[in-house]
């Protein structure tokens, strides 16, 4: 893992966008069917929207129909932590990138890989920096 990324509220509201901003520093939700990599079929390197740490490959990205880019597995275990969330009446396991503690997502128990996970992650929350 790389160096960590620490930035007051006022420095990250005026480095991103008022989208990645909501999603990344406030865990807000994109509307599903709405993002840039809903449909994305690209290969190369997922990194965080927010610091730059490359979180998902490509080839870990499927389509789970859920309306989020999904993915299962990042790059690396140390790329992501997960934290028990309890709002909005569920609990479930959000993932922020573990170098600027951005939000990405959540991970649900219903993937299709050998760890049977599903890391649904808004597109706003990646960038994509494309292989070929
Ligand atoms: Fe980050």
């Amino acid at each position: 893992m790389s160096e960590r990324i620490e930035k007051t509220d006022e420095q990250w509201r005026s480095e991103l966008t008022p989208e990645q901003y909501q999603v990344l520093r406030r865990k807000g939700t994109e509307r599903a069917f709405t993002g840039a990599y809903e449909r994305e079929k690209g290969t190369g390197t997922y990194r965080c929207a927010g610091c730059g740490q490359p979180l998902f490959s490509s080839g870990a990205k499927y389509d789970s129909g859920s309306g989020w880019p999904s993915f299962a597995e990042p790059v690396a275990a140390d790329a992501v932590r997960e934290h028990e969330d309890a709002s909005h009446g569920m609990v479930r396991t959000e993932v922020t990138c573990s170098r600027c503690d951005g939000h990405l997502g959540h991970v649900f128990p219903d993937g299709p890989g050998p760890a049977g996970l599903r890391y649904c992650i808004n597109s706003v929350s990646l960038d994509l920096e494309r292989s070929e």
